[in-house]
């Protein structure tokens, strides 16, 4: 017997038109790339993503069409997040970190027709153009003004498209499967791939972010928005946002720690999320600061991190210095992203130090809507005993499930789960920890040992400001660790006693059989540490070493 209930597509217009309505004075801050701050709402953010949506009709760009954005965040990227998708044609997020080779290559797969792009970017709009015959035309996110000197052809202005086209819009009524944003993966081995993300899959996915246990976001917080909107949709902030009228605060490209800190406090922010690298600066930075700092003017409760492991170093900074909670999460692109959140359960009530840290190191507990796995090589589940390693899989309503024009074939397995090439742990009350990406993992002497707890360890040495550990050929032991270190500024730590450091805290054969020092790691165009090229760099470092 079937149930006797409506049921309505699950489209992202209806996010735009709740947050307009029922939240539509509350505020969306941007600050631009020469500092200005700029103040809308819900409600104008809204009425200008239908006027958008108008100019989108008058340039004759149909639904399913992917219109591109290379834009840092702020009003305008939002308004393109709401208008492009919720008009049926495919938002497609460029990130502008990426390599002119690799934006190439993308935006050509993705048959970008129209590029909206912040004029910082004219000089990589121009060197692009060439190389990009099917757009169709390039827009710049600005008043007439603001147009930067560049030389493409159909170069538009957002404003004037704005200015020219009227207010009255109906969203259309789309099938709740169809296309909204696409995203590619940074590809750091073989091609970049496109992960294609519906409605439904969209706003499922929101309400799993606005869980109180999921990311816990409310109307009543202030959000700064770190994680660039051109990342995995901006872990959901964009649309979970909207989805519980919650302030949001866009700080454009400026992320170094001075710029944050004036709008964390200018702007009343009570929540924000990034990858762990911007915090590892904006922690250093406020610890040399201290004193001159007034942090008793900071409302910041909650810091949401991942994308990477965060160090301990960065949980217990945040909480000694600011009272502020690290919310650990952990997803990829495939997964939109978000699988596992490090929600406290009530048994942790009362629990500190030491002890709070250790679970909030590890990357949180799977959230209601997705199912996850720990697989053997053999094909059977690893127990959830917190000691046990397998490789996570993954499935449920926002996991990919091809990519987009079928590249990589066929990605999940005849149960449908997806293989998210990382390799963890899972505790008995249902905490993920990571343990390694399985092409990083170090086969030694027939046992693996884990790149990311080596690091984690290092980077709580005083003179360590950040640490990668790769593997390097071994003549006896197939592959061994050797420690890459970025020593703290102003301090020269020795390889011996970083090394005594470890032993006291490492079992002996998991202690890296050398250390290297560098002036600064290298980072993918996502904040990960690119240990691809680490590899090369180092790969015969024992040898060279004798
Ligand atoms: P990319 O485009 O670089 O692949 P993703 O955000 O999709 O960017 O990367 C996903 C991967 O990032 C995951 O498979 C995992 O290896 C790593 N990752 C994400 N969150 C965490 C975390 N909290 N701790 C450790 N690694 C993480």
């Amino acid at each position: 017997m079937l149930g006797l209930m409506q049921q309505r597509p699950l489209l992202i217009s209806t996010l735009v038109d709740y947050a307009a309505q029922w939240h539509g004075e509350r505020e969306i801050v941007s600050r631009d790339p020469e500092g200005a701050i700029h103040r809308t709402n819900y409600a104008e953010v809204a009425a200008r993503a239908k006027r958008l949506a108008n100019a989108l009709d008058a340039l004759g760009i149909a639904q399913g069409d992917r219109v591109a954005t290379l834009a840092w965040n702020g009003f305008r990227h939002l308004e393109l997040y709401y208008g492009v998708t919720s008009s049926g044609r495919v938002l497609h997020t460029v990130n502008p970190r990426l390599f002119p080779d690799q934006l190439a290559y993308i935006m050509h797969h993705a048959e970008d027709g129209y590029v909206f792009f912040d004029p910082v970017f004219a000089p990589l709009v121009e060197a692009l153009a060439p190389r990009l015959p099917q757009v169709r035309g390039w827009v710049s996110l600005s008043d007439r003004a603001g147009l930067p000197d560049v030389k493409v052809d159909n170069l538009l202005v957002y404003e004037e498209l704005l200015a020219a086209a009227s207010a009255d819009y109906s969203w259309p009524p789309l099938d709740e499967n169809a296309a909204s944003t696409l995203c590619y993966t940074s590809g750091t081995t073989g091609n970049p791939k496109g992960v294609l993300y519906s409605h439904r899959s969209t706003v499922l996915h929101a309400f799993a972010a606005c869980a109180v246990d999921g990311l816990g976001l409310s109307g009543r917080d202030s959000f700064l928005v770190v994680v660039p909107l051109f990342h995995a949709n901006a872990w959901s902030v964009p649309f979970s946002g909207a989805m519980c009228g919650m302030k949001l605060v866009l700080p454009g490209p400026r992320l170094d720690p001075e710029s944050l800190f004036a709008l964390l406090v200018d702007e009343g922010c009570t929540k924000s999320g990034g990858v762990p690298t911007v915090w590892l600066n904006f922690l250093t930075w406020i610890e040399a600061n201290r004193a001159s700092l007034d942090l008793g003017r900071l409302r910041l409760k909650t810091v949401l991190c991942g994308g990477s492991a965060p160090p301990r170093a960065i949980i217990e900074k945040f909480h000694e210095l600011l009272g502020v909670f690290l919310l650990h999460a952990w997803g990829m692109t495939e997964t939109s992203p978000i699988v596992t959140v490090g929600a406290p359960l009530a048994k942790h009530d009362g629990m500190s130090g030491a002890a709070l840290v250790d679970v909030q190191a590890k990357q949180g507990r799977q959230v209601c809507g997705v199912e996850l796995k720990l697989a053997r090589p053999d094909g059977g589940e690893a127990p959830h005993d917190g000691v046990s390693v397998g490789e996570l899989k993954v499935r449920g309503n926002w996991i990919v499930s091809g990519y987009f024009k079928g590249e990589g074939g066929q990605v999940l397995d005849e149960d449908g789960w997806f293989s998210t090439g990382d390799v963890a742990t899972i505790d008995p009350d249902g905490y993920v920890q990571l343990t390694d990406r399985l092409k990083d993992v170090i086969k030694s002497g027939g046992e693996w040992i884990s790149s990311i707890e080596i690091e984690n360890l290092a980077m709580s040495h005083p003179e360590v400001f950040e640490a990668a550990v790769v593997a390097v050929a071994h003549p006896v032991w197939q592959e061994r660790p050797l420690l890459i270190v970025q020593p703290r500024v102003g301090f020269a730590p020795t390889r011996e006693s970083i090394l005594a450091f470890l032993t006291e805290r490492l079992p002996k054969w998991q202690v890296p059989e050398d250390v290297a020092f560098v002036d600064s790691l290298p980072h993918t165009a996502t904040g990960k540490l690119l240990k691809t090229e680490l590899r090369q760099r180092f790969h015969g470092h024992l040898a060279v070493a004798g």
